[in-house]
């Protein structure tokens, strides 16, 4: 036995049967809502696994996806930075430009089967209401997001994606007027229609059966990957990594490479600095708490409040993270690194400019951290989720950093 091995049968191990990853996860909810979920979780564990529903899903993600997405070298920008060989998993390829379709088209077809006419959820940037509209519009269901006012103000592209896309675009009104007002209303909402509709949750947050769903169907990244790489280079990589919000992208890129001799990193964003507020770096800074339903590392007050959180992306500014996150660093089989704004920058836009390939800022941040490995000459291969492509970003990034030149002296 090594410290590979001893997670042959993680799947089978995580989480347990009320949901639990060791000490996290599980589902803490209002009486209300305890027979909504139980549907949810009944159906998953029987539909799901159904020959039906997988071959279905495998047509989708083949015809309407564009999966497989490839795997691909970055030859002059590992050239660049030394000795070491940087690959990316290419999720900006997928089907509007990010992994989050991934778990979205799962969800409307578990919705489908389940004969729900609506699809309810909350966005905070809008990238999953965009998503999930998408999903929605294939598969002919309605759609109702709930965001918060000070988003909408923020995000209108993406609120006019969604409205273009058919879904109803509720705006939140009460509190700071952002994400977690927007959860409790998409909640609210859902308690209320939970026989007609079924809640769709963004990452592998959230009350079981969320973050078991959710990185089931994410796991397509690391299963294709895993594939691709060895039948590029004939081995496995040294290293991957993928960046941490609520924990998604990377959770199905890491499940398939447990148990091979690979180190897994994920990286969090560490913002303007350590200070709270400055960051969103949950599992640097965080300590065990509750959150939405469940419990996971927090970044929290004395009293199990969250604190406020910042982040340069939109999509990693969550105070909380997957509960199947926690137990994987409690194990000591995934290290989590935190990398700034100016570094997640710096790659940006060195990716831009030696590799025409312009990435997410989100994603940015996981290739910060391979940039960073490379140049301290940590592993000879890494393999990097690029979670999604920048076009949401480019206008905050000239008006903020201009086209980049100051990084790539
Ligand atoms: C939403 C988003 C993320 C963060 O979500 P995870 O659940 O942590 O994967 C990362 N990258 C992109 C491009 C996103 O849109």
């Amino acid at each position: 036995m090594n410290k590979y091995s001893n997670f042959n049968n993680y799947i089978k191990e995580y989480p347990t049967e009320d949901g639990h990853f060791g000490p996290y996860g599980g589902s803490i909810l209002p009486p209300e809502l305890i027979d909504a979920f139980k549907e949810i979780d009944e159906a998953y564990q029987t539909i799901c696994h159904s020959a039906k529903f997988i071959n279905e899903l495998r047509r989708i993600r083949r015809e309407f996806q564009g999966r497989p997405t490839p795997v691909y070298h970055c030859e002059r920008l590992s050239n660049k930075l030394g000795t070491s060989q940087i690959y990316l998993k290419r999720e900006d390829l997928n089907h509007t430009g990010a992994h989050k379709l991934n778990h979205c088209m799962g969800e409307g077809l578990l919705a489908t089967f389940m004969g729900k006419k609506k699809l309810i959820a909350e966005t905070g940037a809008g990238q999953h209401g965009v998503a999930l509209a998408t999903a929605a519009a294939y598969f002919g269901l309605q759609c109702e997001i709930h965001m918060g006012e000070v988003d909408i103000a923020k995000q209108a592209p993406n609120v006019t994606r969604m409205k273009i896309l058919g879904a109803k675009v509720i705006p939140v009104s009460s509190g700071l007027k952002t994400l977690k007002e927007a959860v409790d209303s998409a909640f609210e909402a859902y308690m209320h229609d939970y026989k007609d509709s079924i809640y769709c949750i963004g990452s592998v947050v959230g009350p079981h059966p969320f973050p078991l769903m959710v990185r089931d169907f994410q796991t397509v990244v690391g299963i294709e990957a895993r594939e691709q790489f060895q039948e590029m280079t004939g081995l496995l990589p040294d290293a991957i990594c993928a960046c941490v919000g609520g924990g998604s992208n990377s959770i199905g890129l890491f499940v398939p490479f447990l148990a091979d001799p690979v180190e897994i990193y994920g990286i969090e964003p560490l913002g303007r600095g350590p200070k709270i507020g400055d960051h969103a770096a949950t599992m640097t800074f965080g300590s065990r708490g509750r959150l939405h339903g469940f419990d996971s590392y927090l970044l929290q007050d004395e009293k199990g409040q969250p604190l406020p959180v910042y982040s340069i992306a939109s999509g990693l500014d969550y105070p909380g993270v997957g509960p199947e996150h926690a137990n994987l660093k409690d194990l000591g089989r995934v290290h989590y690194e935190a990398v700034s704004d100016e570094e997640a920058m710096e790659a940006f836009f060195l990716l831009s400019r030696y590799e025409g390939i312009i990435p997410a800022i989100e994603s940015a941040h996981a290739l910060a951290g391979a940039i960073k490995m490379a140049r301290e000459k940590r592993h000879a291969s890494i393999l990097v989720n690029l979670s999604g492509r920048g076009d949401k970003d480019l206008e905050y990034v000239v008006e903020h950093y201009g086209t980049g030149e100051r990084f790539l002296k």
